[in-house]
């Protein structure tokens, strides 16, 4: 076979690999994803209601700089997480310096209040109404964007979205912290390499810490709640979802962050 021929055939070979297109690939990527129904019967084993939240404070691993949504003002602008979800985020920002020096984690978000929660899933329910017949099928697609409320991590104060600094600049990571496309798929193969690399950088120091990871996102992980659970086997969640109005007072929430 001539060199001509041969290029010939590999080029052709190339294009039929190509027809599988990137949606065909985010497709498969989404199969091995958990749907609302993988959580619906995950019950709270021990409810730690008495495990006060707090609010974060930065320290040299851990950079707390809050993103300002329209409920901010429910949290006094802080992000708060339940305490020993706080300990664990200092150590996996513990676990990056420890892997690099220049690294700190970065938390931009936390705990959500359950009403915010159940607003943000009844638009993301009401936008695609008319795309789905099938109620289960409608649940299961708003839950892809917004968490059904009975199984939501961030209600629970058990998950936080955060990020990788090097010398205090965002690290690359494919797409900015909230972009909610395709590409944010943790293991989407059409990020650059450093892209990859950091992601996956990430996802050691909040395992090695104890979260579990949320591959829709690559931003998101969660430690004792449902999605936690259910990751790693365990026979229940730690925490329930939480009303802000459930809270304790904002008295209580200055008290609890003096002693560290
Ligand atoms: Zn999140």
């Amino acid at each position: 076979m001539d060199i001509w021929r041969r290029e010939d055939s590999i080029r052709r070979g190339d294009r039929t690999r190509m027809s599988l297109t990137k949606s065909d690939v985010y497709r498969k990527l989404e199969e091995k994803m958990l749907g609302y129904a993988d959580y619906e019967n995950i019950t709270v084993i021990s409810e730690e209601d008495e495990v006060g939240f707090i609010p974060v404070k930065s320290s040299a691993v851990l950079i707390v700089k809050p993103i300002n949504t329209g409920a901010t003002e429910l949290t006094d602008g802080n992000v708060h997480l339940r305490s020993p979800v706080a300990d664990r985020l200092y150590w996996a920002g513990q676990e990056l310096r420890n892997l690099d020096k220049s690294l700190q984690l970065e938390l931009v978000y936390g705990y959500r209040p359950l009403e915010v929660q159940r607003k943000l899933f009844d638009e993301a329910k009401e936008a695609l109404a008319n795309k789905y017949q099938d109620s289960q099928q409608l649940i299961e697609a708003a839950h892809r964007r917004i968490a059904v409320p009975d199984v939501a991590g961030h209600p629970t104060g058990g998950a936080v979205d955060v990020q990788i600094l090097r010398d205090s600049v965002e690290v690359e990571m494919g797409t900015p912290i909230w972009d909610f496309s395709h590409d944010s798929y943790t293991f989407s193969p059409f990020v650059s390499r450093d892209a990859w690399m950091n992601r996956q950088l990430l996802r050691r120091a909040m395992m090695a810490a104890g979260f579990a990871p949320f591959d829709g996102e690559w931003w998101h992980f969660s430690y004792g709640d449902k999605e936690w659970a259910r990751f790693y086997d365990q026979p229940g969640a730690l925490y329930s979802q939480v009303a802000v109005a459930d809270l304790p007072s904002r008295q209580d929430i200055a008290m609890l962050t003096e002693p560290r």
